[in-house]
């Protein structure tokens, strides 16, 4: 079973190639990208000690725009269109959260969300918005049959 290091701290291993490690099970994760690189380029040492794979991937790939509650609607768009959001009503928050599939809290806009590239994220299909019913199983369903 593949393990999700996303919420474990990391470091990078100059190997062939800047490699990052978690070091909580202290395993090699990935090849570093040149974003990721970057990014952890521009940490101070106290930052590296406690980011986690999940903020890294967040500092690279998404640039999100400050929360203000008069344009949730550019908050919302600054999240990669990797991001499927989703509807989930209080009561049902620990049997979504039972199916590992890749479960955030977005705090500012009280949201669940999740992302596309999640291999169960077809488990969560209830809770889809009906805007992205379709646009999730074609994405899982193009992956199965390549
Ligand atoms: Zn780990």
């Amino acid at each position: 079973m593949k393990h999700n290091c996303d919420n474990h701290h990391i470091k990078m291993i100059k190997e062939s190639y800047w490699n990052i490690h978690c070091k909580e099970c202290d395993k090699y994760l990935k090849h570093a990208s040149y974003a990721e690189l970057d990014a952890w380029d521009k940490m101070t040492e106290e930052e590296r000690k406690i980011v986690t794979y999940g903020q890294l991937y967040n500092i690279c790939y998404q640039q999100i725009v400050v929360y203000d509650k008069n344009d949730p609607i550019a908050y919302v768009k600054s999240f990669s269109e990797d991001t499927v959001w989703l509807d989930i009503p209080y009561d049902e928050k620990d049997e979504a959260k039972k199916l590992k599939a890749g479960l955030h809290w977005e705090p500012n806009l009280k949201v669940w969300h999740t992302n596309i590239n999640y291999k169960n994220v077809m488990k969560l299909n209830k809770w889809f918005f009906p805007a992205d019913r379709e646009r999730v199983a074609h994405y899982h369903n193009i992956k199965e049959t390549v």
